[in-house]
């Protein structure tokens, strides 16, 4: 007799969804000056969730204005415990309305509830937490004994993760002085515009948080805003390199976090049913729309027989469909743009003669989904194992000594992660040592924590965000 799981649906109705949202400008919420709107979808269902408004140049000045006014008189002359205070007050805020900002992240994202519940969430809560901390504590970070901060940061940011890239951005901004104006992904901004609601409860001061919406063209009047002391940004390597050429030549300071093609590497030794698992949620977490997924196997030749029927044997059990069912493992992608890349990259390796693997299933009729994917047969030629694919779809490449496991891993553009997989310590840091990557997992992947710098060597960007290392971003 086959079990099967019944449906487990999270119940949306903790969710207020109002039918338009404007910008939050100067600590209130305010109508575009141009009027216009675009609506954000569920990508599950393909469902309008709600109108959201288009920040143009004059909405940009407005909140830049707010935000220097309320960096120069207020938020800057804080003490740090004080500025420390208004923090802690938002991330318990956020563990209050926890179950609010899953079902929505999950609604206008469509990554699983058991993601948006267990690790987005969570991370965002215990990132507000940490940096509050350091609040009152600058002087001993490391960087000179009275360190200022920039004044006011411009911060744009990616759909894969809405509210944790905002965590990320604008909980060691604030910590340290520094006030903000955020423009959150087109296809995700509605749990940026609870925040900025949460901002208003923790009765934090008018200006020090702006969150304006809309597309790449307010993003690029948001960078290009003269009167700005710092950019961050998320996103993909070339509106990256666009952002980078038009900030040089200015006094703004610069962090891009771009895009990856991490390398799990898997040796002959390693515990295999770990390394099993640790593959699957490298590219199969968040249908591997995450820069630092592990989006290249590595398998060392001599298991790779033994190994690949086991992978797939795993994948097959994963359970795709509706992103609110606590037992759904992968979710929708996110947009209809993102799965036409999707398609278009792995369609490439068909023509290259490489083999493509799924598990037999039916997609569900609405919305955009893309079944998980094994690639096998890849070469270092092959487009697949070079470009970011940002979707569930692993590339798979052998080896057969370790000399050629680190070439193969650092034979890549990018060079944010990597993950090792060995029982033998000497071979780990051997390893470790000589991967071009800002961060490897050692039979672990995709862990993250507010305490440990994240960033990228090459075309994934530079600048470290989280830790002690993440505070330097922001302070003068
Ligand atoms: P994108 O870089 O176009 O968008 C990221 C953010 O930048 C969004 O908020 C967007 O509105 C904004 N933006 C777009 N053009 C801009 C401009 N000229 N100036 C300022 N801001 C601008 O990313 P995308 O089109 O959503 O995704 C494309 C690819 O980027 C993906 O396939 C993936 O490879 C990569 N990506 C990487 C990450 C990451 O976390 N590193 C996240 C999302 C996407
Ligand atoms: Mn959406």
């Amino acid at each position: 007799m086959i079990f099967e799981y019944a449906p487990a649906p999270e119940s949306r109705s903790v969710v207020g969804l109002r039918q338009t949202y404007d910008l939050f400008i100067d600590g209130e919420f305010v109508p575009a000056q141009g009027g216009e709107y675009v609506t954000s979808l569920n990508p599950a269902d393909e469902e309008e969730l709600a109108q959201v408004a288009v920040a143009g140049a004059a909405d940009v000045d407005r909140a830049v204005a707010a935000a220097r006014r309320a960096q120069e008189t207020v938020w800057g002359r804080m003490s740090g415990a004080e500025r420390g205070k208004y923090l802690f007050r938002i991330a318990r805020i956020i563990q209050e309305r926890s179950r609010e900002l899953a079902v929505l992240e999950t609604l206008d994202n469509g990554k699983p509830i058991k993601e948006t519940r267990d690790v987005d969430v969570p991370l965002v809560a215990a990132h507000f937490f940490y940096y509050a901390g350091w609040a009152d504590k600058l002087a001993h970070a490391g960087f000179g004994p009275n360190p200022r901060p920039l004044g006011v940061a411009a911060q744009v940011i990616p759909w894969n993760f809405p509210l944790l890239m905002l965590a990320w951005k604008i909980a060691p901004a604030l910590a340290t002085g520094n006030t903000v104006v955020l423009k959150p992904a087109e296809t995700t901004p509605l749990t940026a515009l609870v925040f900025a609601q949460i901002c208003q409860e923790a009765e934090l001061p008018p200006g020090v948080v702006n969150i304006l919406t809309g597309a790449g063209e307010t993003g690029r009047a948001l960078v290009e805003h003269p009167g700005t002391d710092k950019v961050a940004f998320t996103g993909s390597t070339e509106v990256g390199r666009q952002i980078a050429r038009s900030v040089a030549g200015t006094d703004k300071r610069l962090t891009l976090e771009l895009g990856g093609k991490g390398a799990n590497i898997v040796y002959d030794d390693a515990a295999i049913d770990q390394a099993v698992e640790g593959v699957v949620t490298g590219i199969f977490f968040n249908q591997g729309h995450v820069c630092c997924a592990g989006s290249r196997l590595l398998i060392q030749e001599s298991i790779a027989e033994e190994f690949l029927p086991r992978l797939k044997a795993r994948v097959a059990k994963l359970r795709l469909g509706d992103p609110l069912d606590k037992n759904t493992d992968i979710g929708a992608i996110n947009s209809a743009a993102q799965l036409e890349r999707i398609r278009e990259l792995t369609d490439t390796a068909d023509e290259e003669g490489v083999e493509r693997w799924s598990p037999a299933r039916d997609l569900p009729e609405s919305g955009y989904w893309f079944a998980p994917t094994v690639l096998t047969g890849v070469s270092q030629a092959h487009r697949v194992a070079r470009e970011e694919i940002f979707g569930p779809v692993l590339s798979v490449l052998t080896f057969r000594t370790p000399e050629e496991a680190v070439t193969k891993a650092n034979n890549t553009p990018y060079g944010l992660s990597a993950g090792v997989w060995t029982e033998k310590g000497s071979r780990m840091l051997w390893t470790a040592e000589r991967l071009r990557a800002g961060v490897i997992w050692s039979n672990t992947f995709n862990k993250f924590d507010p305490t440990s710098p994240f960033g990228g060597y090459k075309e994934s960007g530079y600048g470290r965000e989280g830790g002690r290392h993440g505070l330097e971003a922001y302070l003068g």
